[in-house]
């Protein structure tokens, strides 16, 4: 019976093509990663323009999937989004960015991707209260990033659970703002603080004509939406001069950190001069 079992199994693997045998495989790894410890979060700095000091730092998750090493999320976060498994994943990825913000000596803000199907699922906003009151940190420290595709999945959800986290003194911020659907009418529903350019928008705004009308309309909605604006993916001194001269709120991109282990960024958590 052993050796046919292993019979069928092969018959049922050499069944699939490879590609659909890879992904079951990863969706499979998936949902035991939080429990193995595989997953981890680096931080990227976010810097006002103006004074050139860090002001909060968006965190982002890493899998060390076993044979693999260090899987980029742009490929499994789709997977565990498709199978439901994000929704722990989300929960593992907000409460340990909250317990470590809440760590901190500086009490800076710290930025959470949230997945559009954690944003519809019920309890959501639950989640988050529960996780706020567990670790301590400052409501008004937390910052949610989603982006515009993530909200028109179901509006009338969406705007729900974006009103009750803003009542809780959370900060909502729409990620990758230009790539999505409907920008300007989302704008006026949704209760953000902050919008993020794109980093598509913002790299060769210096050099490229169109990329800088764009950049500065962006900018010029902010200001009469009265909407904080922060340039992601900034990668050139010239890209910077750009933004502060346009008088860009924020910053983020490789230029000025590449996203690490919180440690590296020490200096700016504990409040000492960097060494
Ligand atoms: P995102 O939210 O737009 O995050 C920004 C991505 O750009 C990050 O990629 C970051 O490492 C990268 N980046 C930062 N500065 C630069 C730069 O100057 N140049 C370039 N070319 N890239 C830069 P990463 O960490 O690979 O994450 C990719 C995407 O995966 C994120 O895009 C986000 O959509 C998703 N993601 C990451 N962490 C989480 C998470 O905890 N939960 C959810 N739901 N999604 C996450
Ligand atoms: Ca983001
Ligand atoms: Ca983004
Ligand atoms: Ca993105």
């Amino acid at each position: 019976a052993k050796a046919e079992g292993r019979g069928t199994h092969r018959f049922y693997e050499s069944g699939m093509g490879a590609e659909v045998r890879g992904r079951r495989l990863m969706e499979h790894e998936l949902r035991t990663a939080v429990a193995r410890g595989e997953m981890s979060l680096v931080y990227q700095p976010q810097l006002a323009v103006a004074t050139g000091t860090i002001v909060g730092f968006e965190a982002l998750l890493r899998w060390n999937r076993p044979a693999h090493g260090f899987v980029s999320p742009a490929l499994f976060i789709p997977v565990a989004e498709e199978t439901g498994t994000i929704l722990q994943i989300g929960d593992w990825v907000l409460r340990t960015a909250c317990a470590e913000a809440a760590g901190w000596r500086v009490p800076l803000r710290v930025a959470v991707n949230v997945s559009a199907v954690q944003l519809h699922a019920p309890g959501f906003a639950d989640s988050v209260e529960a996780v706020l009151a567990e670790t301590g940190i400052d409501p008004r420290r937390l910052e949610l990033e989603v982006t515009e595709t993530a909200l028109i999945r179901d509006i009338t959800r969406a705007l729900a659970a974006l009103t009750r986290l803003k009542q809780l003194g959370v900060k909502i911020a729409m990620d990758d703002f230009g790539t999505g659907y409907s920008s300007l009418s989302n704008l006026r529903a949704f209760p953000f603080d902050r919008i993020k350019i794109d980093g598509s928008f913002v790299q060769s705004v210096d050099a490229n004509q169109q990329a800088s009308a764009i950049v500065r309309a962006i900018l010029e909605l902010g200001r009469g939406l009265d909407l904080a604006i922060l340039a992601e993916g900034v990668e050139t001194k010239a890209e910077l001069g750009f933004l502060g001269a346009e008088l860009c709120d924020e910053v983020q991109g490789y230029l000025l950190g590449r996203p690490a282990p919180i440690e590296t960024f020490a200096a700016a958590t504990r409040g000492e001069a960097a060494d």
